[in-house]
């Protein structure tokens, strides 16, 4: 489905049909945001000029979403709405815009207003200055419980001690990445997506934005806990081994602790000094017991991710694609 590595850049230089800039946004059940979106994205997509188009996925909502994007499609020739075969997840959705977006530089957004896109021109200004990446880094986050973002911030703090990459704390995926960057992405066909990871794995020149978050313009997030929790297993387990490795060391330091007592317990019983031992045999048990089921549990969450991988399926599927230029 992706083009192969080689020969991407040759790709990208001779592609005919590409606009100056795309804003790619994927939305799942965003009827009340959506109009207000467009709208703001249209004002900034004038003020900036040249060409330009709106890359909307549907996410298989349920609400009027896909109603409320297709006739914008029809009204705004910019305007282009995908819409998936079902809910595939933020990640993915968005991959199937980027997909689908033919800009020379792609803005992505959150449908939901919580990053102003009235950033665009300043992004584009800095990536004048020779930067591959212009990211969107928080300087406050409106309207998000103190839990989220406690928990935000200490996943930052152990995803970058777990990794070899960089990925900078209270980033999203708000930023800007020049074609060839897209192009790189693209080609990276990992199905449990981290793309904020993914694109600081890229590296070239990433530059920072600073800007402050706002509350949701309307609707709800869509990113409970439990998804929250998933997608940071995904970007744990898509860019570390450590905690694979952290078996084995574990394993070291329970068989020290194992030869320890088996001294001890040869000599107690040279020594004629045993006791009836149900304590220990308790304990070491259930130590043992946990330490193992922990490590099965990681090995099974690294195992399942490479079995999902190994199905080679295809990561999304596009129901239809309306309006954009042709
Ligand atoms: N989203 C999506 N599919 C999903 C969940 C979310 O396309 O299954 C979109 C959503 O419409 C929004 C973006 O991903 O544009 C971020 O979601 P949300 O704002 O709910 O997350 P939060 O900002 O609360 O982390
Ligand atoms: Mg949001």
């Amino acid at each position: 489905m992706y083009p192969a590595t080689d020969g991407l850049l040759v790709a990208a230089m001779s592609e005919p049909s590409r606009t100056a800039i795309s804003v790619v946004a994927p939305c799942f059940n965003e009827q009340d945001v959506l109009p207000e979106f467009l709208r703001r994205v249209g004002a900034v997509l004038d003020a900036v000029g040249g060409t330009s188009e709106v890359v909307l996925v549907d996410d298989g909502s349920r609400d009027r979403t896909w109603e409320i994007m297709t006739a914008a499609a029809a009204a705004d020739p910019r305007v282009v709405a995908v819409r998936l075969m079902r809910n595939h997840g933020h990640q993915l959705a968005l991959t199937a815009g980027l997909s689908v977006c033919r800009g020379e530089r792609i803005l992505i957004i959150d449908a939901d207003l919580q990053d102003p896109p009235e950033l665009l021109p300043d992004m584009m200004a800095l990536m004048d200055q020779d930067a591959d990446v212009v990211y969107g880094q928080r300087r406050q986050r409106d309207g998000e419980s103190l839990f989220k973002r406690a928990t935000a911030a200490g996943f930052y703090r152990l995803i970058n001690r777990l990794t070899d990459v960089d990925i900078p704390a209270d980033a999203g995926d708000f930023r800007l990445v020049t074609r060839r960057v897209l192009d790189l992405l693209l080609a990276m066909p990992e199905r449990h997506r981290f793309i904020r990871g993914m694109v600081a794995w890229i590296g070239g020149r990433q530059v920072p934005l600073h800007y402050d978050r706002h509350a949701r313009a309307a609707g709800e997030s869509k990113y409970p806990l439990s998804k929250m929790i998933r997608f940071a297993a995904d970007a744990i387990t898509a860019f570390s081994v450590v905690p694979l490795m952290a078996s084995m060391t574990i394993g070291w330091v329970m068989a020290a602790v194992g030869f320890g007592f088996f001294i001890y317990s040869i000599v107690g019983w040279f020594m004629h000094a045993t006791l009836p031992g149900w304590a220990s045999i308790m304990a070491a048990m259930g130590l043992l017991g946990g330490m193992q089921f922990l490590m099965l549990g990681i090995i099974g969450a690294y195992l399942g991710r490479l079995y999902d991988q190994s199905k080679g399926r295809p990561l999304f599927m596009i129901r239809d694609i309306v309006g954009g230029r042709k």
